[in-house]
């Protein structure tokens, strides 16, 4: 399902299966003033920060990339940061409850356990089909990872009667060919969630891609890494939240000054990520209503306080700012 059908033209990645209507809100639900953006009295998204730390070296106070977004019943991965899995256990999400899973880049802090989440949700007891999207190869890596996991899979299609996990995943490359920057994806809109993708700028991939979610109550972008993106902006205007990655640059100068070319990292970085200061530009440019402070680097250590972070954007985006944190629900 690869598509790109040219400059000023979205698409749908696809859409939510759940079963939306008679869906009733819950008490905190329909009262609660706090979530970004909800329109009162619509059907409930909820959106779940599972990782917050940008980079692929493990820490003990931010996990790896990956972020939730659950409507009804369904739930939405967007990235699979090391630790995915666990993380969703943390926030009392169920793993048979992933309908889809999109990946924006294959940057090891964003596919690492792309295929484990599937196994071990498989595992657990998963038994719908997940749609799978990301750029190529996304389905070679679906396919050799189910190819290296073979032994387990056979145990446990004997041992608890579970049925093969290769028909349940259905894999999507998007954004594999030509030079647009937004990309028809698939044109499949089921009820309830619409997913567009845009091609971002994070080289040296050849392919990065943010997300949007338009739910039932509220439109949620989610930036993937990206340095400043006018394709990103377009995707995220008006949108209600944005989920944004970001680089505090002076905390990073003594991590700079350590490299051996520390001119070639400092540019590499401003070539591929977001700083402080552009991210609440871009915020303010696209009009959303909440930023979203997430893929936080450095994410520790050093540990940046949330003053820290919320002082750098503030003076470049006047709406509600969030500092991201795993776990946090939005
Ligand atoms: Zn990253
Ligand atoms: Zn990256």
């Amino acid at each position: 399902m690869t598509g790109n059908d040219g400059m000023g033209r979205r698409a749908f990645v696809a859409a939510g299966t759940a079963a939306l209507a008679g869906m009733a809100l819950t008490g905190r639900e329909a009262s609660s003033a706090a979530e970004p953006g909800r329109k009162r009295g619509r059907a409930a998204s909820r959106l779940i920060l599972l990782g917050t730390g940008g980079g692929p070296i493990p820490r003990p106070n931010r996990s790896a990339p990956a972020t939730a977004i659950v409507v009804g019943d369904a739930t939405w991965i967007v990235d699979c940061g090391n630790g995915v899995a666990r993380q969703m256990a943390l926030a009392g999400l169920p793993l048979g409850s992933i309908r889809g899973i999109c990946i924006t880049h294959h940057h090891s802090d964003h596919n690492a356990d792309y295929g484990t989440l599937l196994l071990l949700a498989w595992t657990g007891g998963l038994d719908a089909r997940v749609d799978t999207y990301g750029p190529p190869p996304l389905a070679e890596m679906t396919r050799q990872f189910l190819a290296m996991s073979d032994t387990d899979i056979r145990a446990r299609m004997a041992e608890a009667g579970r049925p093969p996990l290769a028909p349940l995943i259905a894999p999507h490359e998007i954004g594999g060919a030509g030079a647009d920057t937004v990309i028809e994806v698939a044109a499949r809109e089921e009820a309830g969630v619409r997913i567009t993708a845009v091609r971002v700028e994070h080289p040296p991939l050849a392919t990065a891609l943010a997300y949007r979610f338009d739910c039932p109550d509220r439109s949620i972008v989610i930036s993937g890494d990206t340095r400043p993106s006018a394709a990103l902006v377009e995707l995220a205007r008006g949108a209600d939240v944005l989920v944004h990655e970001v680089m505090h640059v002076p905390a990073l100068e003594a991590l700079i000054a350590r490299a051996p070319s520390p001119r070639a990292l400092r540019e590499h970085l401003l070539a591929s990520h977001t700083t402080t200061e552009q991210v609440g530009k871009l915020a303010t440019e696209a009009g959303v209503g909440t930023l979203v402070l997430s893929h936080l680097v450095p994410g520790g250590p050093p540990v940046l306080a949330d003053e820290v972070w919320r002082d750098a954007v503030r003076p470049h985006f006047a709406g509600e700012l969030v500092v991201g944190r795993d776990l946090l629900e939005l």
